[in-house]
């Protein structure tokens, strides 16, 4: 596992062009930045090598263009905002091929501390395939790069992974040193009991991380609609609840593998269901672990909620990915709802994958209460997969 690499201190920026990878993949409505986290989350990087004299280029993707100039993806926003932020300006260099003239004039221009933003590296339809000549482009801009976008480090991209093949001294800013720490270690050396908690919709979606994690874990919790297809895999009635049936073969072999190690996997005990999916369903709870075969299950019921709890209040770290029912419904919310408040609760380390549980954290107000959230979905996935990702192995180790 790549845990070990250079960081912005462990190098001399001042005086130098940075060319530094940020995530500000914002969503946007009418031109206007509707959540800024990911722009708070860059701060302390940039700040950094402000304060440390360095001239920052500043590059990211934003939505999916699909190599072409939109004007409704360009960062001319987020140069905005920025600025606004860092009460200092950012120059935008708006250019539809990215490394353009007006590229080059601003960092041409540039004095040490100063700030330039490049347009939306997908509006190159080289960036997401990774080809030589816009990563040489954007090598050419810089003397050192920086990589702070954890949430696009699982993708080989120009601007992730091309561009230090032509650059000597790569290494990551804050925010991927803090994924490496928390997530990273998490994984790779956590404090024990370890408890990881799965849910969210699909078990195809998560294969590699249950595999990866059973390896890992003392204890496996597994909720949301994922459940039901190992609930069903033991001959449990599941009605119409979520089920993959082509993945009830794998469920049972990952129930074998747990066994087999010695690790505990928690199913849920009962279940909060309905008539049929919807927000005004009225919820019913199992007694058991079946329901009639014309409803749905929706959440965990509260004989779960309890069992789960004391698993994560045993734990030293607690790692979290996906929700344990449809908590966008509130009347199914209260199985997300109670993970949440119990991790918030915890002396443990506690650490939400990114997507839809960081989601639910935030909108449930536990937010600051977790060690970490992670910030990137797909990224932090691969990382709980133990898979490498090429954006962080491209970068210089210690
Ligand atoms: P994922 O993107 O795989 O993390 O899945 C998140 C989605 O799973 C959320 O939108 C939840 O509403 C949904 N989900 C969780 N539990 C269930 C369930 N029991 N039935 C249907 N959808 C669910």
């Amino acid at each position: 596992m790549q845990l070990n690499k250079k960081t912005v201190e462990d190098i001399e920026v001042r005086g130098k062009k940075v060319l530094v990878r940020c995530d500000f993949n914002v969503p946007l409505k009418g031109g206007v930045i509707t959540d800024e986290n990911r722009l708070v989350g860059a701060m302390p990087t940039i700040k950094y090598l402000v304060e440390n004299g360095a001239k920052v280029i500043l590059c990211s993707h934003l939505g999916k263009p699909k190599g072409e100039p939109k004007p409704e993806l360009s960062l001319a926003p987020v140069a905005k905002r920025l600025s606004e932020m860092l009460g200092k300006e950012v120059v935008f260099a708006k250019d539809d091929n990215v490394v353009g003239e007006n590229a080059k004039k601003a960092v041409e221009a540039m004095k040490d501390g100063e700030i330039v933003l490049l347009e939306n590296t997908r509006y190159r339809k080289e960036e997401t395939k990774n080809v030589e000549t816009f990563s040489k482009e954007l090598a050419s801009l810089a003397d050192v790069f920086v990589n702070d976008a954890f949430g696009t480090a699982h993708r080989a991209h120009c601007s992730t992974v091309g561009v230090t093949e032509f650059i000597d001294t790569s290494v990551c800013g804050y925010l991927i040193q803090k994924e490496l720490k928390f997530l990273g270690n998490a994984v790779e050396n956590p404090q024990r009991p370890f408890v990881a908690i799965l849910g969210g919709a699909k078990v195809s979606d998560k294969l590699g991380v249950i595999n990866n994690l059973l390896d890992k874990v003392d204890t496996l919790i597994i909720g949301g609609g994922m459940a039901y297809t190992f609930l069903k895999s033991l001959g449990h009635e599941i009605g119409n609840s979520l089920l993959e049936q082509d993945k009830m073969e794998y469920a049972k072999e990952m129930m074998k593998k747990a066994e087999d190690k010695g690790v505990k996997l928690l199913l849920p005990i009962d279940i909060t269901y309905a008539k049929q999916f919807g927000e005004n369903e009225t919820p019913i709870i199992s007694e058991g672990r079946d329901i009639p075969s014309d409803h749905e299950g929706l959440d965990i019921g509260p004989k779960t909620r309890q069992l789960f709890a004391s698993a994560i209040g045993e734990a030293k770290t607690v790692v979290w990915n996906g929700p344990m029912g449809v908590f966008e419904f509130a009347n199914f919310a209260k199985g997300t709802h109670a993970i949440a408040k119990t991790m918030s609760e915890s002396n443990a380390t506690t650490i939400i994958g990114g997507g839809d549980s960081a989601a639910a954290v935030n909108q449930l107000g536990f937010g600051d209460k977790m060690t970490h959230i992670s910030t990137g979905g797909g990224a932090s996935l691969e990382f709980l997969e133990g898979k490498e990702l090429p954006g962080i192995a491209a970068l210089n180790d210690k």
